[in-house]
């Protein structure tokens, strides 16, 4: 394994603990995972637990225990992201005092009549110069750029960040970081070099670049994998009743994971150990398999 050097690989996987790991989440691990272990890369675990509202007791050592069990080792210690609450504020000031941003005391309600894209609602401006709200939220100002990415396995991208994205938060009214800045602090932070997640995530990587070009970033390269959905076509999600893993199960739910992301695991796996079925997979795997996919339905048994 290399260690840190100029150009060495260096992927992530960056779960929110919001709920145990699922299957779903599992393939994200898994991915992430086998591509740093094929390039000879490193690959770091970041417990996203800047959004306290959000989160569940108890879920981040659920997580990590889960992580073992399966066998995943990560390089280094596991980050929380609550840790770099002090770059995120650093990040945030440098937007401030570049007047990249601005103070927005518009509330949902205020909001209600602004036109939505497929992102969510546009901010239509309102407080573009100014506001003198007591309870506000900082924004950052976007411009007619169309910020484009060549995804690794869904190809070109492009989003329009006036007409799809608008003025996004930075920093909230509740005086949380916003997702899109931890996350860029973050993986800027740690040399993250590659990013391998779900397609659910993809939509938000343009207005990620777009900190990552504000706070003058390299900007890593991208792979979005296709999400795991039931046979209805619904993403499979702590919302969609996903149920927490079996560790118990693990060697045979890592070989379902591992045909799920198309590696055609042979039958003789199913008698091996984890260190045999993870050395397997990381000769076989094989990312370019998922190109272009965006769905992978999971089996009954998985759900
Ligand atoms: N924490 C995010 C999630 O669990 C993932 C962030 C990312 O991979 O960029 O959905």
């Amino acid at each position: 394994m290399q260690d840190g050097g100029g150009n060495s690989y260096v992927g992530r996987f960056a779960p929110s603990p919001t709920g145990p790991l699922h299957f779903g989440s599992l393939l994200a691990a898994c991915a992430s995972y086998l591509e740093a272990k094929q390039r000879a890369g490193r690959w770091l675990l970041r417990i996203e637990d800047i959004d306290p509202p959000r989160e569940q007791p108890g879920a981040a050592d659920r997580i990590i225990r889960a992580l073992e069990s399966f066998g995943f080792e990560w390089d280094g210690p596991v980050h929380y992201q609550s840790e770099s609450h002090e770059k995120h504020l650093e990040a945030l000031a440098f937007l401030e005092a570049s007047n990249l941003t601005y103070h927005c005391g518009c509330s949902r309600k205020d909001l209600a009549e602004a036109p939505v894209g497929p992102l969510g609602t546009i901010y239509p401006g309102t407080c573009r110069s100014g506001s003198d709200a007591s309870e506000y939220a900082v924004r950052v100002r976007v411009d007619d750029t169309v910020v484009t990415f060549d995804d690794r396995l869904q190809g070109k991208q492009a989003q329009s960040m006036l007409t799809e994205s608008g003025d996004f938060i930075v920093h909230r009214r509740d005086k949380l970081i916003a997702y899109h800045l931890a996350v860029v602090v973050d993986d800027n932070l740690h040399g993250v070099n590659d990013i391998v997640r779900g397609i659910d995530l993809m939509d938000s990587t343009p207005r990620q670049i777009w900190l990552q070009r504000l706070l003058g970033y390299a900007i890593p390269t991208y792979a979005h994998i296709p999400v795991a959905v039931h046979p209805d076509g619904d993403k499979l999600s702590k919302l969609t009743g996903a149920r927490e893993l079996d560790v118990e199960q693990a060697p045979a739910i890592l070989i379902n994971a591992l045909d799920a992301l198309s590696l055609d695991t042979p039958s003789e796996l199913v008698d091996a150990t984890l260190p045999e079925i993870w050395s397997w997979a990381a000769e076989a795997w094989d990312i370019g398999r998922l190109a272009g996919r965006q769905s992978i339905i999971v089996p009954n048994q998985q759900q």
